[in-house]
């Protein structure tokens, strides 16, 4: 301690009093501790700051730790600081703060009456203690510096070895760093300040070994700042930091909003998405029953009135036979102002109706583009977006529902966008409410797979016919086609054998081995098939004959 009082109750300390005097005060037994007031002696020495301590160890609270020689001379240079730089502040030493019972090592009372108290820790306390004297001196309205004896610092390891550039804080110096973002260790034997400052942080590897830029500076250069004591470079560095900070929190809230009004939009539109799908819903549902074609074509453009027109002339359909199939509803149907008979019909007629291989599978995209162009040259007419929507939705879905009866078959699993043609034609299907069963079951098949009525019970056994019909159909056709082949093969290969100029010996041989393939019933794969094709072209075409005919 610095403070003993003489027996008139005088404060003295080894600064403000002689040296001598001290001695001859201690040596007659007239110092005594000014807490317990038991008698006090004086040391000092080469190798000893000039302090007081107790004769006997009583249980007093003024230096209840034995006071190491860091501790006291990191007082001393502290007290000489605040004097030196600080001219116009009464400071002293081992103030008691009467609110609280605490004791400042060193405390520094500015002329507006602020008090700053300094304390010199050199011991390992917990972080939680310090909190707890942190805290005091707050209710007590003072501000407290805590500076931290060299020995209390330890660096952090790397394989096991010192690295110097990592600082391991413990529990003391880690509260203090993480509560005020800045902790002090002062080297009393340069006098100066490590500062490790929180603008100045790297990264944390765990919970206490920080790798960090350190500041290293002379006491006597230090300040006192609003928060902080370092010096003028590292206020401005942290007044850059600080102004970086806020901007960074202002961005990501900027983002946060930005972010949530895209998702509000998105809710926004998928409301309307809905709202428009169920009025879509309602008017189809109410058209279903009653429509003849002839009222869907008030409902087209001239362009697509005579489009619609040769469709129909070139299937045959009217309304007792208009298949069902062209009249689904899909949930982006609103997308298209051209009604579903059109570009349903158009659909199938342009990339389903008898394609045969190599041709027999649908790329969609292609048909999108279709569209496109269609739209250009004004045949139909479509929004192609809404909000996230997009008009290709629609057709995506439609060949969803015309997987359900079999007609095509997606290939793959990750896509829809190709699909593998089953069957090239519908069969004839008679009856009006019986095509309209279809196209309810395939606009609403969630509902109609799970029969919870008498009608959509029917509407499903209707819907199971006419995918069988569409399979039997196809069945048939690809007999006919093949009979039909059989003929063409045998009659090429008696012309080959005949005139040896219209083809060679492996052309013969092969063409007497697909007709016996075909009459086995075994099919043609791909390539034999387009083989075959192109030799009885060449024929057909070197005598300006058709095979079949002939
Ligand atoms: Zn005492």
């Amino acid at each position: 301690m610095f403070v003993a009082i003489d027996q008139f109750g005088n404060k003295l300390n080894p600064i403000e009093t002689e040296e001598e005097e001290l001695r001859l005060l201690s040596k007659s037994k007239m110092l005594f501790c000014p807490e317990c007031l038991t008698v006090a002696r004086f040391a000092s020495g080469e190798q000893v700051t000039a302090h007081f301590k107790h004769v006997q160890s009583p249980d007093c609270t003024y230096d209840s730790e034995p006071e190491t020689e860091e501790h006291l001379k990191g007082k001393m240079q502290i007290r000489n600081w605040l004097v030196k730089r600080y001219p116009e502040v009464y400071v002293e030493f081992e103030y008691k703060i009467k609110e609280t019972n605490q004791r400042a090592d060193v405390i520094a009372i500015f002329p507006d009456g602020k008090r700053v108290a300094f304390e010199m820790q050199c011991s390992k306390i917990q972080g939680s203690v310090w909190k707890e004297r942190h805290a005091l001196y707050k209710k007590a309205g003072i501000q407290d510096f805590w500076i931290l004896g060299n020995s209390v610092h330890k660096y952090g390891k790397t394989e096991g070895k010192e690295d110097r550039d990592k600082h391991q804080l413990l529990s003391l110096a880690s509260t203090i760093y993480q509560t005020q973002g800045a902790v002090l260790f002062l080297n009393t034997n340069s006098i100066s300040v490590r500062g490790l400052y929180k603008h100045k942080f790297k990264y944390m590897h765990s919970d206490t070994i920080m790798k960090i830029d350190e500041e290293i500076y002379s006491l006597e250069v230090a300040k006192i700042y609003k928060n902080f004591i370092g010096t003028d470079a590292i206020k401005d560095d942290f007044k850059t930091w600080y102004v970086e900070k806020l901007k960074k929190e202002k961005e990501a809230k900027e983002q946060e909003e930005k972010f949530k009004r895209e998702q509000e939009r998105q809710e926004r539109e998928y409301e309307e998405f809905l709202i428009l799908k169920e009025k879509k819903r309602e008017e189809y549902l109410a058209d279903l029953n009653s429509t003849t074609l002839e009222q869907v074509k008030t409902k087209m453009t001239n362009n697509e009135k005579e489009l619609f027109e040769r469709l129909l002339k070139k299937h045959g359909y009217n309304d007792a036979n208009f298949p069902g199939i062209f009249n689904v509803f899909t949930d982006y149907n609103y997308m298209f102002h051209s009604p579903p008979q059109l570009w349903q019909l158009w659909i199938y007629d342009k990339y389903i109706y008898r394609k045969n291989p190599p041709y027999d599978k649908v790329w969609v995209p292609k048909i999108k583009d279709q569209f496109y162009k269609m739209r250009e040259s004004g045949v139909f007419r479509f929004k192609y977006k809404h909000g996230d929507y997009h008009f290709s939705f629609a057709i995506y879905e439609y060949f969803e529902r015309l997987n359900l009866l079999n007609l095509v078959e997606q290939l793959g699993y990750q896509t829809t966008k190709y699909h593998q043609i089953m069957a090239n034609e519908l069969p004839p299907f008679s009856g009006k409410e019986m095509n309209n069963y279809i196209a309810y079951y395939l606009s609403f098949e969630n509902e109609c797979s799970v029969a919870s009525s008498d009608k959509t019970h029917e509407i499903r056994e209707v819907f199971l016919l006419y995918k069988d019909m569409i399979r039997q159909f196809k069945e048939y056709n690809n007999i006919q086609v093949d009979e039909e082949l059989i003929t063409k093969l045998e009659y090429a290969k008696n012309l080959l054998i005949v005139s040896s100029e219209l083809g060679n010996e492996w052309e013969i041989k092969f063409i007497s081995k697909m007709a016996d393939l075909l009459k086995n019933n075994y099919k043609l794969s791909q390539k034999q098939y387009v083989k075959v094709k192109l030799i009885i072209e060449r024929i057909e075409k070197q005598l300006n004959i058709s095979l079949v005919r002939n």
